[in-house]
């Protein structure tokens, strides 16, 4: 099972590597728009980039916590996170307790 996460935490990962690459070449293309919607697209692009980045960040830990066998335990207290809450989201580091 931990096998698979891995592999779905690296496909997205790559899913990740690719999108930004898809915000770089909106931005080159923002030249065509007016300045407020340039700004406008910008402020958005930078948003979802930042998501992207915090989403990457989290499967980076992610892995890393499965390389250290810790993978599946509350960063906060060490209980067992739920199969349930993993299978909602892979990288979710706290128990349904400490994220509250
Ligand atoms: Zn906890």
């Amino acid at each position: 099972m931990l096998q698979d996460l891995r592999h779905e935490l690296e496909s997205l990962n790559l899913a990740a590597s690719g999108s930004r690459q898809t915000v770089e070449l909106d931005q080159s293309r923002v030249g065509r728009l007016s300045r407020i919607d340039a700004l406008q697209g910008q402020a958005m692009n930078n948003a979802i980039a930042a998501r992207r980045h915090n989403k990457l960040l989290a499967i980076e830990a992610a892995l890393e916590r499965l390389e250290e066998k810790e993978f599946g335990y509350c960063v906060k207290c060490g209980d067992e996170i739920t199969l349930k809450r993993l299978e909602l989201d892979p990288t979710v580091a706290l128990c349904l307790g400490c994220s509250k």
